[in-house]
């Protein structure tokens, strides 16, 4: 199995939840089987019972979940069925912990946010993506995992520091890590600062981005590019722009033509792209 994470930096509502389902439709291109998870790093157990006019409507999945609009998304770009838990928030993590240690499962341990919150999410997320959610009825071969929230925030400190962990536990060649961040036009001027220090927050936690996708309202110059990849000490063809476009759907081939697959399939070692059956 094959991780993708894609977090965001800088402001929220920044464009990760179609970055997500876009790079998953280009996997799925490929021939692979692809899932996803929705992390939302808030304490309600699930969507439902949040206003909409702070939220957005609450998506329902075949299974009665009532869950983040992204998960509507991730179903209608990848033609995929997903469950309730295939949508992870604080709430569900902490109940689960808390009925674990009620039950006596942790008997004699301190139960912390490190080791056991962390823990329990790095499991959720391997037993959940492992679920089949196509009609081939086999389990996925990649799974798209996104963040909410930004990068630094308290709430969502447990998930990166369970992200950081989970790299090693399924190995470089399994994890890859898409981060998706603000590039403002100020006064005719692009501006990368924001980035650098979305960049530099991002690392501090232990996390390296193999992609930077830059939102901007226009199409990146060349020189913002390379002074992100100098700056964010990653190569040029690191750095993907995603400018605004009149429908969300152009996003895929805006990837396409930055050849984002090509730099993803030599990082998980996705070798014979024409086999995918091959790839575990
Ligand atoms: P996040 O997951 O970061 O909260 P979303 O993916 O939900 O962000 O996107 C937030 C809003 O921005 C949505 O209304 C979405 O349609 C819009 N959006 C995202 N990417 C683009 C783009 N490249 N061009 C235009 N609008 C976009």
């Amino acid at each position: 199995m094959k991780y993708v994470v894609v977090s965001g930096g800088v402001i929220s509502g920044i464009g990760k939840g179609v970055l997500a389902s876009s790079t998953g439709l280009l996997f799925k291109t490929l021939g692979l089987r692809v899932t996803s998870i929705k992390i939302d790093p808030y304490m309600n157990i699930d969507a439902g019972t949040m206003s909409p006019l702070e939220h957005g409507e609450c998506f329902v999945l075949n299974d009665g979940g009532e869950v983040d609009l992204d998960l509507g998304n991730y179903e209608r770009y990848l033609n995929v069925t997903l469950t309730k838990n295939h949508n992870i928030t604080t709430g569900k993590i902490y109940s689960h912990v808390i009925e674990r240690e009620r039950n006596g499962d942790y008997l004699g341990k301190t139960v912390q946010v490190v080791p056991h919150i962390t823990g329990a999410i790095q499991d959720w997320i391997e037993r959940v993506a492992k679920i089949p959610v196509d009609d081939t009825g086999l389990e996925p071969e990649i799974c798209i995992i996104e963040l909410g929230g930004t990068v630094g925030d308290i709430e969502s400190a447990p998930f990166v520091e369970a992200l950081r962990q989970f790299q090693f536990r399924v190995g470089p060649e399994n994890f890859a890590l898409i981060h998706v961040s603000l590039v403002p036009v100020i006064h005719g001027e692009q501006k990368t600062k924001p980035t650098q220090a979305a960049i530099k927050d991002l690392r501090s936690l232990g996390l390296t981005p193999d992609m930077i996708a830059c939102r901007c309202q226009e199409e990146l110059e060349v020189a913002t590019i390379e002074k992100i990849g100098m700056f964010c000490h990653v190569g040029p063809e690191q750095v993907i722009a995603v400018h605004d476009v009149n429908s969300t759907y152009h996003v895929p081939l805006l990837l396409i033509q930055q050849k984002i697959m090509k730099f993803l399939s030599k990082k998980l070692q996705i070798k014979d792209i024409s086999q995918p059956a091959i790839i575990k």
